[in-house]
Formats: C-alpha cells, structure tokens, sequence
C-alpha cells in the first residue's frame, strides 16, 4: 500500500514537516505506462488535470498522455506554467466566463467544449475547434454503478440531445468548426460499464456525424475499499479497440483522472493523541479531512500503513477510528479500522491520496499549518 520510496521520505521526514504529501512520480509513471499500453495506440489519452494540478505529477505524465484536460483558466495557466513542451489541451467545464474563452484561444488551446448553447454564442465567429459536450439519455442501469452521475438525467453539465442538435444545426454554417462529441457522464464506472456507456455515446454520435472525435470522458472506478485494485484496464482498452473497428471514421479519446493519479500520493502524519471514549479507540493525528477531505466526500474510510516509531504500542490489534484535528464529527479519515499496533508518535501515511485530496480540501478551516510537499521517484537532475 505504500512503495518503499515512499515509505523511506515518509519516514525520514522531521517532525516539524508532516503533516505532509508524498507523491512518487516514478510509480505513477509506471502506472501511466500500464494505462497506455493497455489502451489501442490511436486511443488518445488525457489527463484530468483538476484530479490532481501538483506541477510534479503534471510533468511526470507528460510522456505517457497525448494532453491534458483543464477545466477553468486557472488550470490552463498552470498547465501552460508547469508543463513544458506546450502539450495538448482540452478545456472543458461548465460557465466558462467569456474571459476564460478569450485565454482559451490566447493560449492555444486544441480543442474547446462547448458546454451551452450560450458558450456557442459567445464563441460567434472565431475560427476554433470544439467538441460538444453532451448529456444523453443511458439505457436504464448503465450508470447504476456510479459514485457520482453528471448524465443520463437533468443537470448543469453539456446539451441535452434536443440543445445538441439545435447546436449542430448552428454549426453547419459557423466558422467555428465541430470536431465531435465530448461526454463524461458518470464517475466511478467499472470497465464494463463504461464500455456499455461509450457503446451509447458513439451510436448517438455516428447517427449525426459522419466523422469526427469521440471523447469518452474519464470516471473510471477506483476501489478505495482495495488499494491493490485496480480499474480494468485491459478489458477496457479490448473494448475501445472493438469500438474503434465499429466506427472506423471516428478517434477515440479518454481523459480520466482519479484512475491515473489515486495511486502515487500518500498523507502522511503522527499520532498526537490515543484515547478511549465508551470504550472504543480514537487517534488523533496532525492535520485532518482540511488537508485530506476525500474519505468525506466519498464515504470510505482512507486506507492506511502504520510506520510505528519503535515505541512501546498502546493499543493492539484493535479497531481505532482515526480523526484529525478539527472541532467537528466530521473530521474522520478512517472509522473503526483494526490497527495491529498504535503508538503516541507513531506516523500513519494513508494511501491512495493522489487525487482529490488536498486540492479539493478546505484548507484554511481552523487554520492550522499547512502540510508540506514531497516528490520521490524523480529523475536524478542533469
Ligand atoms: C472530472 C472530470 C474528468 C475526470 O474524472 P475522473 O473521475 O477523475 O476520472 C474527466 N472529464 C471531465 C469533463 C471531468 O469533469
């Protein structure tokens, strides 16, 4: 659950450094490369970069992705920063400001997705390349398996069919020329699913284009509950392939997110405090949901390894829920977990804490320090 190059920063860190992430490049570099390979070489993979913007992961998958997704201004300056070689972008997301669409073009952006018939509008005649982001209707179940559905059933995100087409039709005489269809309907789809969704997706496309770019989205499932599983990546790529051969005319494209980078970060702190309330086991550890909100916002409990200290142990293959520091219930990273051995001191690194961790936390509650920074697994400079 933790490589070992992790394991060594998280336990030569001082003290006064953790809490603290600890990214290794190199193992989300291999992971990367798995994906690839698994994926038909004219399947095009994006990264989403809102999963996880550190400037480090960012550039360690740069030679494994033929671009990234950005979904505000923001991210698209931060990509253009901190990667070099101006990769592809891909800037999608709902209410883009005209402003953002001005950077947009300003930047060289390589394709754009139109997310509203107003977005469309205010495009008006500029001479750019967009994919519609659609919403369509899945048959019943297809995302029944969804942690969360952004499609399939009303909602804020891309056209429904009926504003898809009135697009197109728009289209079919504007300088602003349509390249494809973007989706992204559902997060946390096993790969059968997501092909069944896909399988949807480019029938609805090929009914109304006859060529074009398919951009399947990401959303591909992470099991929090399994940090050894990983999201069906052969199966998946076999399936795309079959896609591909079906609509023969069109590119396929993907751009996940938590599948590629879940893996290659670690939270890594101490316990401050070991105690008993009715009997049941609590630690206390420096920092909290602040700094790692994701076991919040998806309802798991964050797996984790113990680094124990050498210290004499204080509980013993036990059930202990691990909370952080904040004045609130809530501030739970892991409920009722059996520990083997817990110690005061001890350093706990919680796993799968590379996507949608410190980025969506609201860091400034209670306003205790921030965690610092670690990358391992880099290229020896020179
Ligand atoms: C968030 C997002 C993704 C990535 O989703 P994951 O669940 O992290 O794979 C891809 N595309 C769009 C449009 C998104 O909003």
């Amino acid at each position: 659950m933790i490589t070992p190059r992790a394991a060594a920063c998280a336990e030569t860190l001082p003290d006064d450094a953790l809490p603290a992430y600890v990214h290794d490049v190199a193992a989300l570099a291999d992971h990367a490369r798995t994906v690839r390979a698994a994926l038909p070489a004219d399947v095009e993979l994006y990264y989403a970069t809102k999963a996880n913007p550190d400037a480090a992961v960012l550039r360690a998958l740069a030679p494994h992705v033929d671009g990234y997704e950005v979904s505000s201004g923001g991210e698209l300056r931060h990509v253009r920063r901190v990667v070099p070689g101006r990769p592809r972008l891909a800037f999608g997301g709902p209410g883009k400001t005209p402003q953002e669409l001005r950077l947009a073009l300003a930047e060289g952006t390589h394709r754009l997705h139109v997310e509203s018939e107003r977005e469309l509008r205010l495009l008006g005649t500029t001479a750019t390349d967009v994919l519609l982001r659609v919403n369509l209707p899945v048959r019943d179940g297809s995302l029944g398996g969804a942690a969360l559905a952004m499609g399939g059933r009303p909602g804020p995100f891309g056209l429904d069919p009926a504003a898809a087409e009135r697009c197109m039709t728009l289209l079919r005489t504007s300088p602003v020329r349509l390249r494809g269809i973007h989706a992204h309907l559902a997060s946390g789809l096993d790969a059968p699913a997501q092909l069944a969704v896909a399988e949807q997706v480019a029938a609805w496309a090929a009914a109304r284009l006859p060529a074009g770019e398919l951009n399947l989205g990401g959303g591909m499932a992470v099991d929090y509950r399994h940090p050894e599983a990983r999201f069906g990546w052969t199966a998946y790529g076999a399936g795309l392939r079959r896609l591909a051969r079906q609509y023969p005319s069109f590119t396929l494209r993907v751009e996940p997110g938590r599948a590629l980078t879940a893996y290659c970060g670690w939270y890594v702190t101490d316990v401050l405090d070991l105690k008993r309330s009715y009997g049941e086991a609590f630690a206390v550890v420096r920092g909290g949901t602040h700094h790692l909100r994701t076991p919040v916002t998806k309802g798991h409990d964050q797996p984790f390894t113990v680094l124990p200290r050498g210290l004499r142990p204080q509980l013993t293959d036990e059930p202990v829920t691990v909370v952080g520091q904040l004045c609130t219930p809530k501030d739970v990273l892991a409920a009722r977990v059996r520990v083997e051995r817990l110690a005061v001191g001890d350093r706990v690194a919680f796993a799968m804490a590379g996507a949608y961790a410190w980025n969506i936390s609201h860091h400034d509650f209670l306003m205790h320090p921030r965690p610092t920074f670690h990358v391992v697994g880099a290229p020896a400079a020179g």
